[in-house]
This record gives structure tokens, sequence and C-alpha cells, in this order.
């Protein structure tokens, strides 16, 4: 298909009157009815005034017209700009003034857009109305906007839509993805996932991130599969849902997953009373071997790890669904990908060692939008972008991430590497999960624990340090150990590392 939209109109072609979404006020669609609305909507869209290469921003959880809205917008060649309305209205107003929108758009069933419609309403400058858009009302703001030059041919190669990483490591910066970029992975990743019109899929990621964006809504729609709509993770609601709508694949950061094990821990729940579920895959943040292990416990199959970024559309390594390992590795990148690991040198390093990791491929981005040095600093003139992300690669080319290069911490002349630590310490049965930072001390960098604690655990830094002295290296362990509930989160529930070191302070 040439265009996201397309890969919608083929399934509602090829299978009419399969299930496509449904969501928790029981608006449910089949393709052929979500193919209409789309249209309606697009048709909608015109009528205020959207034209191809606009940026229309959408604010939003999870719900059914929200999916409806950004298939319209890409069959008009505008940009949705999807973000999660339980971000600060600051945030927002930020996101708002980079991109410049034509038109804003507040998806009124979310408590949460409509409190930022209040808060927001002082800085309109055009008219407002509403729109209704499968029985939800979305208000609307119109803004005066320059036009960007559009070519005369909708193409693959255009640009589908501006999304905004997560803002782990600073603010949030304006990624430009193509449709091409995102069909790519659509397409690859899900046949690595076994992803069909046999499947039913959990989508509670917020489609403001490129995960549930791209890898879990984009991609159900390329399969044909039916997806269920949650509006915000909630352990008891995620269970009830997956078992009474027979749920097949979830997809979560791991601290979802780990939320989810604990829920079931205590509640007694097992993978017995989910017969439906075939796949469960974690990405977006470092998986720790402690939450992977009580997962696969609790539901009797693997956690498939899959890594990307926002800027790759994102998936770049995946484990096959039919191949699980029994390590925290991210699998071998995508078909159709380069990689290259770099040293310090910028010349690729020996067999086995850790070297930063650039890529090549179909689903890197455009560019950052409005940022051309941010662009040239990560994406070189071949087409490799660096990633950032220091890993290596095993005898069987599978991926192994260590961790971030900026977050890398030299204590005392030796590297620790926050994921390594964290996962140790997750490894704590009282421990639910845990964020590990480097913070500048008497010359030297001090490894920093901020942790959230399991329900009930009453644990005490002396008790968890007296654990972790016979499982971590002298100059691993924390010299401080911070306990924090809950972790600062973004709404894909990755942990904010950026707030905790503005903490720190
Ligand atoms: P920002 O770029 O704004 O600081 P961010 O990098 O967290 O935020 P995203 O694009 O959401 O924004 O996240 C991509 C990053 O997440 C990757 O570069 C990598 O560091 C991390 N990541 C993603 N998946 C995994 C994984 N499976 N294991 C380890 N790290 C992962
Ligand atoms: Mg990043």
């Amino acid at each position: 298909p040439a265009r996201v939209s397309s890969a919608l109109f083929e399934q509602a072609q090829r299978r009419p009157e399969a299930a496509a979404v449904s969501d928790h006020l029981g608006r449910g669609l089949n393709y052929q009815q979500l193919a209409a609305v789309v249209q309606q909507t697009a048709e909608k869209l015109t009528t205020q005034g959207v034209c191809r290469g606009d940026r229309v921003l959408l604010i939003n959880e999870n719900c059914v017209p929200v999916l409806v809205l950004i298939l319209a917008l890409s069959e008009l060649g505008a940009w949705p700009v999807v973000v999660n309305a339980r971000m600060a209205a600051a945030e927002i107003d930020r996101i708002r003034s980079h991109c410049q929108p034509r038109l804003a758009l507040y998806l009124m069933d979310s408590q949460a857009a409509a409190a930022q419609w209040q808060t927001l309403q002082s800085a309109s400058v055009g008219s407002d109305c509403m729109l209704n858009v499968v029985g939800g009302e979305v208000a609307c703001r119109t803004y005066e906007t320059q036009r960007l030059p559009q070519d005369q041919q909708l193409s693959d190669q255009g640009v589908f839509t501006l999304i905004y990483t997560t803002g782990t490591t600073g603010d949030p910066k304006g990624v430009m993805l193509t449709h091409r970029n995102v069909l790519y992975v659509a397409a690859v990743s899900g046949a690595l996932r076994g992803l069909s019109a046999d499947d039913r899929v959990y989508l509670v990621l917020p489609v403001s991130h490129i995960f549930g964006l791209s890898a879990v809504f984009l991609a159900s729609i390329y399969a044909g599969a039916e997806l269920i709509v949650a509006d915000r993770f909630d352990p008891a609601q995620a269970m009830q849902t997956m078992r009474e709508r027979q749920v097949s694949g979830i997809f979560g950061v791991p601290a979802m997953f780990a939320r989810l094990a604990d829920h079931a821990r205590s509640t007694g729940i097992s993978g017995a009373d989910l017969p439906a579920l075939r796949f469960m895959y974690s990405g977006g943040a470092p998986l720790d071997p402690a939450i992977k292990l009580k997962t696969e416990k609790l539901f009797s199959l693997p956690l498939l790890n899959g890594y990307g970024m926002t800027e790759s559309g994102p998936t770049i390594c995946q484990v096959r669904y039919n191949e699980p390992l029994d390590n925290c590795s991210v699998g071998r990148p995508l078909p159709g990908m380069e990689i290259r690991l770099l040293g310090p040198d910028g010349k690729p390093v020996a067999d086995g060692e850790v070297g930063e990791l650039h890529i090549r491929g179909p689903n890197i981005m455009l560019g950052y939008y409005h940022n051309p040095q941010a662009t040239a600093a990560v994406l070189d003139a071949d087409g490799f972008l660096n990633t950032g992300d220091l890993v290596k690669l095993d005898e069987r080319g599978n991926v192994h991430i260590a961790g971030r290069s900026k977050e890398l911490i030299i204590h005392s002349g030796f590297n620790v590497y926050p994921p390594e630590v964290e996962g140790v310490i997750s490894a704590h049965p009282q421990v639910l999960l845990c964020a590990v930072i480097g913070r500048e001390a008497e010359g030297n960098e001090m490894v920093v624990a901020y942790v959230q604690l399991a329900g009930g655990s009453d644990l005490d830094e002396e008790t968890l340090q007296t654990w972790l002295k016979p499982r971590l290296t002298a100059y691993k362990r924390p010299s401080q150990i911070i306990f924090m509930d809950p972790l600062p989160t973004a709404p894909s529930g990755k942990v904010l590392k950026h707030k905790l070191q503005s903490a720190a302070r």
C-alpha cells in the first residue's frame, strides 16, 4: 500500500465483515464500517480546512475515534500529531508551538483531554467547533498556520506523522516518519510475530507513543487483526478484559508486565485463566531478567523482547514469536535492516565487544521537524542513524542492549551500565520497579537507585543494601537508594529518568 490508510481499505475489501476495533464504551466496528467512517471523517476534516501537509494535534487517550482520526488524516496526507492528554498542559503547549498545527482536536471522551480543552482554551486564536466521530465528541480549534510546500503526488515517501520521543533524556524531539517507514514496520514486525486476521490484540499502549501507534495499532490493521482498545493501563482491568474478550496478544513496556505479574501473584490469577493468549511482547525499555521470569511463570508463556526507537518507526530488533529466547536479548535485526557497532573512535568494534549501534533501513525517519542540527547529529550522509544505544552481539547474531551511551555511569574509572544494576535490584521479591542514574559528587559519578516497592512491602535501604552485597560487584552497588512511589513515568509507562536527574539535584 502507498499510504497507511490504504492498508485499511485493502482489509475492508478482503474481509469486510471481520471485527476491526472496539473499546470499553462498546463502540465496535468491522473493517467495512471502519473504512466508511474513516472516509466520512476525512471529508469532515476537509470541510474544516485541513490540507495535505497540515499538522493536526490530536489530544487524546486511546479510543476508537482517535484511531479513526489518525487514519482519516493519513488519507488526506495531513500529519497527525498524537499527544497524550495526561501530559502536563505546559508540555502539550510546547508541542503545539513547535509543530504549528492547523487544528487541535480534543477527544472529549477522555476526561483528561476535556480538562486540557479547558486549560488551553485561552490560547485560542481561531474559531472553535465540535465534530462527531463515531459517536464521540471532538472539540476542534483552528489556528492560523503557514502551509508547507507540497509535492504534487501523494507518495509513500511523504510524511505520515510527526511524533514526539518519550523525553527520557531531555525534552521530547519531534520525529517525521513517512508512510513507508511505518508500513515497513507493520509488515515485517507483524510477520515476525505471526500476527494474522485470527488475532485479537489488546491496545493499551497509548497511540501517542510510537510503540502503540505503529507496532501495535497499525501492524494489527495491516494484518487484519481485531483491536481491543483500552484508554489506560490498570492491571485488574487488563486481566478482566483479556479474559472476557479472549485476547490473543498483548504488548507492553516492562513496567506494565511487572505490575501485571504483581497483580496476578496477589490475586492468584494465572495463564490458565487466559487460554486464548498466544503471545506477549515487551519493548520500549530494558527488560529485567526478574520481570521476564516472573511474567513467564505466571502466564506460562514466553515474554518476547523487542527493541526500537521513535526515530525508526520504531522496531529495530525483535525476538521471533516461534523462536523464544531464555535471556533478555532483543533478538535479531528486522530483515532489511543493516547494523554497525562502532567504538568511540568511530571504527567497528571487535566481535563480542560493546559498541554504539548505528542502523540503516526502510524505517529510518526523514529527520527531526524544524531541527536540522539535531537531525545532522544522529543521521549521517549514508543514511545511518546513531541510536545512542550501547549493544553487543552474541554468536547467534542476537542483540543485547547494555544501556544508552548518555546514561553510562563512570564510577571511579569503571563503567556501570544502569540496566544491569536495575536488573539485579528488580530481582528482589519486594521490588516492583527500579531506575538507576548517575549523579556527580566530589569529582566522581555516584550510582543512585530509585526503587518502587511492591504493594505491602516495608523494605528499608539497609536491608536492600545487605541483600545486594553478594549479588553486585562493589563499584556497581548504589551509593544511595531512594524509595519512590510511583516512579515518574510517561503515558506509555516508561520511567522518565530525566525527571529523576532533576529531582536528584
Ligand atoms: P528521548 O529520545 O526523548 O530521550 P527515548 O529515547 O526514551 O526518549 P523512545 O523513542 O520512546 O524515546 O525510546 C527509544 C529508546 O528506548 C531506545 O533508544 C532505547 O534506549 C530504549 N529501548 C527501547 N526498547 C528497548 C529494549 N527492548 N531494551 C532496552 N532498551 C530499549
Ligand atoms: Mg531517544
